[in-house]
């Protein structure tokens, strides 16, 4: 983790920084940043502008302690929307283990609040839908578990579920996706 945040993540701020410091009307937020990006089908900022914000969200999915699964209004609409714990579960281990090659697997919410599992590419981000708010994100990257995991990417996710995940932090999110507004931003 210590390389992922101070290499990785760091090297997508740094060359981020380095393409809008060339120009003068580069935006404060990275959400507005990010679709700056987006607007202009600028590949090279997207992905080092998404990359950072995606790595500030999934810094924030991860807890120190385990905190033994999601709680209250998150719980039942996770039961609502998979049918149960167990098979949210068995979904976002195969997805997680069945996506190809580089990117994230997201659990957002919809407005009316029901959720979902997504497996974006590469640097692809929840926050350019609107209509989505990600609650939680596991890295899929092969340098978010190699050193610790080698090939065995399954292990991986099963260790994010079972143990890493911050759902106290998800719950938060699940309530700002259901008022429309509050949810994390990357900080300014
Ligand atoms: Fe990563």
């Amino acid at each position: 983790m210590e390389t992922h945040h101070g290499k990785h993540h760091a090297a997508y701020i740094k060359n981020m920084n380095a393409i809008l410091a060339e120009r003068a009307d580069a935006p404060n937020a990275l959400e507005a940043v990010v679709a700056l990006a987006v607007l202009e089908g600028d590949k090279k900022l997207f992905n080092n502008a998404a990359q950072s914000w995606n790595h500030g969200f999934f810094w924030q999915s991860l807890s120190p302690e385990v905190q033994g699964g999601p709680g209250g209004d998150l719980k039942a609409a996770l039961e609502k929307s998979f049918g149960s714990l167990d098979a949210f579960n068995e979904e976002a281990k195969a997805k997680g283990a069945g996506h190809f090659a580089s990117g994230w697997l997201w659990l957002v919410s919809d407005r009316s609040g029901t959720l979902s599992l997504t497996d974006l590419h590469d640097a692809d981000t929840p926050i350019t839908d609107a209509s989505l708010t990600p609650l939680l994100v596991c890295d899929l990257w092969e340098h978010a578990y190699y050193l610790d995991y080698k090939n065995e990417r399954p292990r991986f996710i099963d260790a994010f579920l079972s143990k890493l995940a911050n759902w106290r932090f998800a719950e938060t999110q699940y309530e700002a996706a259901r008022a429309g507004k509050g949810a994390w931003v990357f900080p300014a």
